[in-house]
Formats: C-alpha cells, structure tokens, sequence
C-alpha cells in the first residue's frame, strides 16, 4: 500500500473518477490539488465539496507550476499522457499513475477484470449480477457504475470486485493486477487516441502483464488478435468460444453452454443458449466469458444458470424500444465502433433500416458493405462522418442523407414495413451532436415513443 499522509498529490481531470481520487486521497491524509481545463463556473457543482475538505483547486488550464514537486500524480482516463505539462512532470522522475492503479493498491479481496473492444458493460452487469447470486461479497465498478476508487472503502478480503476496464485505464497501471483477467475481443477501435492497432493491443494485454501462474486470464478463442495473447500470458489461459470446442473453458455445444474444466475432462451443461435472454451471437459470446469467469470463482452451474436467464439488456445495447405497427425499434446507442454496429446487424436476418454516423473516430466503413448488401434495405446517415460513410458505403446499399438523428427516425419510419426493423447502431461517437451515447440513446427512444402519439393520431384521423 502507498503511504498517503502528508503526501502532495496532483489529480488531474476532475471527471467522475477525478473527483472520488481527489476525496479519497483527502480522507487518507494527503495534501491534494486538482487541475482541470474546465473553467471555474464549468466545474461549479464539483468545487464546494472539494475545497469543503481542503483540496486546492486549479481551473481553467494547467499551470506547469501546479505539476512541479509533487510525490505522485494521478491522471484521469480523459486526459492524454502526452499533456505537455504531465511529460514535463515524468521528465521530472514524478510518477504518474491513473485511478485504477491509485483504487488497486487499497482494495481487498479479489479483483475480476473485464476489458475488450466490445462486450464489456454488458459482460461485467452480468458475470456481477451471477457473482452475487453465487453470494460472495460483490461490488461492480470501474468504466461503469461507481468509479473502481469508490469501492475500496467496502471492499472485504473475501469478496469481489468486478470490474469494466477501459483501455484509457490500462495506459496509466504499474502493479494492477486481477485474479481473473477477461479479454473479450480485440477489434480496431479509439485508434485517433492510440495511434495504430499493434499500440492498441499492447495496452489491452496490460490487464495480463502483472498476473501470475495463480490467475486467470479468459481469451476469446474466435478473435485474431486475442488467440494471439496466450503465448505471452503468464497466468492460466481458459477459452470461450460460441463455434467450437475449447481445449478448457466454455463453449457452444448441441445447442447448450458447456464448461470444460481441464482438457482430461468432459464438458458439463450450464444452461441451454434458448434461454439467454439477449440478442445476437455476440451476446452468447458475452454469456460464454462470464460463464467462464463464473466457473472459475467457484459458482455452482445452477446459480450460473438462473442468473444468465434473468439478466436483461443494459440500455442502448441492442435495447429494444417499441412496435410501432409491425416496425420494430431497436437503440443501440453503445454501437460506437464499426465492430458493433457489425454485430447489431447480424442480430437481425434482414430488413433493416440503419441509422448511421456521429462523429468519425478514424473507422473504415468500407467492413460494413457485405453485411449491408446482405440485410439492410436503407442507411439513414446523420452527424460529421455522415459524408465520409457515404463515400464509403455508396456502392453497397441506398442511402438517405439525413444529417440529424430526428430526421433520421422520421424517414426511417415512413419507409420501413411490418416486419421490418429500424435499428441506431450508429458505428461512430456521439460527440458532435450529443453529450455522450447516453443522451443520443435517449434521444432516439424520445422520437421513436413520440412517433407512436403521431402514428396513434393519424390512424384516428385517416
Ligand atoms: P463496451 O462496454 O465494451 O462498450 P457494451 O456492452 O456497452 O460494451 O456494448 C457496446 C456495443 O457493442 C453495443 O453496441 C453492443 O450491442 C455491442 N456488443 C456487445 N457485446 C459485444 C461483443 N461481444 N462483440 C461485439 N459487439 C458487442
């Protein structure tokens, strides 16, 4: 453990996990300043509490100054590592951790860590909704939920913590290191951060570099990048895989989930895949890792198997919104990579009207074509990428250049026919015209629920 008292520590970025780091570090004795770039009247709601407990506070840019002569500093997911101000303070010998590692080094009991391109909200909400059916002692927390800081204070040596980590996170770790690591897929994503895919995939591995021949570490068998990962893995490797046997780890087999404990011996049924209660093959895939994950915490298959079955969608992942006269509604908001929007469309066998576009995050579209030719009768762009999607798709599918998303739904609900779906997997950020995926979800559940007044009416009046 870091000793704290009397300690200076910068916190930089003042998000979600700024703020619980800054308090933390506080309660435990340090002497804390927080920089942020937000101007004061931006981070109105969080200065009271801080500066309540004495921490110093820095708005509205970062001094060179504030990042001199401090024992640590602690950087939130948000900010680049290249900061001027933060290689000037490495340059300085000062260390530079983020808040996962600051949270790894007081949490107790054992750590269940979740990372991927995608599948990773979905796959923690459900390996901790088993974990506390399996009644261990359970927190989630991390990328979702209460940032991983905020559960050290109720953290007990036999319990759990289950955690949805992010590759921004994996950049600042030194010693964190998971008793079970999952590595859900690897598929080109935040590229405009991390520079190229090979830089990509070594940040993801972090989440394995600590782990001993004691620890887990459960790999995609069906993904080109993850299959890789083994040979450099020093825990025990388990796979999962919705296509084939696997030599030990879970798998699709007549119909059911099974789990191999070791390649000696026979595979056991966990529940039949007719009763997982989500779409798509991806989502078995997310089932299989946390089935998996189960196994190797000691959960018994009954428990495993009532949790699975009565799990339901996190929003804005492949939710379903409504039926509007035979037009089904589905927000998957989170579809925020190529990756995504891929798996959302194989969830359906056709008749698809797509919603498409937002802000572009360096994504070749051009991987969507066989799947558009295959199953989407019209693309719907919206948002600043909207030009460089239909340059790139042009070819494949009929496009209807809409620019923003209420017009989107509008058009989109004026061609598709019963039968048919309208799906928001929009395969870009939401930065341009949203606050953040969450708004833009809720934004299109608002138009599509508001259809249903207007459709309500003209039926009465025609
Ligand atoms: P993350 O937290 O990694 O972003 P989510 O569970 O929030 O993952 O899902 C993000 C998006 O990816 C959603 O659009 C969802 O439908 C899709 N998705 C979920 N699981 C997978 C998977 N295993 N492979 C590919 N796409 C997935």
């Amino acid at each position: 453990m870091m000793e704290l008292k009397h300690k200076k520590i910068l916190v930089v970025g003042l998000g979600k996990s700024g703020l619980a780091s800054a308090m933390f570090l506080r309660e435990q004795g340090a002497q804390v300043t927080v920089s942020d770039l937000r101007s004061v009247e931006a981070l109105a709601n969080e200065l009271p509490a801080l500066l309540d407990v004495g921490v110093m506070v820095e708005a509205g840019g970062h001094g060179l100054l504030t990042f001199r002569r401090q024992d640590w500093i602690v950087v939130s997911p948000g900010v680049p590592l290249d900061t001027p101000e933060l290689a000037q303070a490495r340059g300085f010998g000062t260390p530079v951790i983020g808040e996962l590692e600051l949270a790894a080094r007081f949490l107790r009991g054992n750590i269940l860590a979740i990372t991927g391109s995608n599948g990773k909200t979905t796959t923690t909400a459900l390996c901790g909704e088993i974990f506390r059916a399996g009644g261990q002692p359970t927190q989630i927390g991390g990328n979702i939920g209460l940032p991983v800081i905020s559960l050290v204070p109720q953290s007990v040596d036999n319990g759990w913590s289950v955690l949805e980590i992010s590759s921004f996170q994996l950049e600042t770790i030194v010693e964190f290191h998971p008793n079970i690591a999952v590595m859900l897929n690897i598929t080109p994503d935040h590229l405009d951060r991390h520079g190229s895919m090979k830089n990509y995939v070594a940040i993801k591995e972090r989440i394995f570099a600590n782990q001993t021949a004691k620890d887990f570490l459960v790999l995609n068998a069906e993904n080109a990048e993850t299959q890789q990962m083994a040979a450099r893995a020093k825990s025990q490797v388990f796979w999962f895989s919705a296509r084939r046997p696997v030599r030990q780890g879970s798998f699709v087999y007549q119909d059911a989930v099974v789990w191999r404990a070791t390649e000696q011996s026979s595979a056991e049924p966990i529940l039949p895949v007719s009763e997982i209660p989500l779409k798509g093959e991806h989502n078995v895939e997310n089932v299989l890792a946390a089935v998996c994950a189960a196994k190797l915490a000691g959960i018994s298959n009954d428990v495993i198997r009532k949790a699975v079955a009565a799990f339901r969608a996190v929003e804005h992942r492949l939710e379903f919104v409504a039926r509007i006269r035979g037009v089904e509604y589905y927000n998957d908001s989170k579809a925020t990579n190529v990756d995504a929007t891929m798996k959302a469309i194989a969830a359906f066998p056709g008749g698809i009207h797509l919603i498409l576009g937002g802000k572009d995050k360096n994504s070749d579209y051009t991987l969507l074509e066989p799947l558009l030719r295959e199953r989407v009768r019209v693309v719907y762009t919206i948002g600043a990428a909207a030009e460089k999607i239909e340059r790139q798709i042009g070819g494949a599918v009929r496009i209807v250049s809409c620019q923003t998303l209420e017009r989107a739904v509008d058009q989109a609900a004026a061609q598709a026919k019963s039968g048919e779906i309208v799906l928001l997997a929009p395969a870009c950020s939401s930065f341009d015209q949203f606050q953040n995926y969450e708004h833009r979800g809720q934004c299109f559940k608002q138009y599509v629920l508001a259809r249903q007044g207007v459709e309500a009416w003209q039926n009465v009046s025609a």
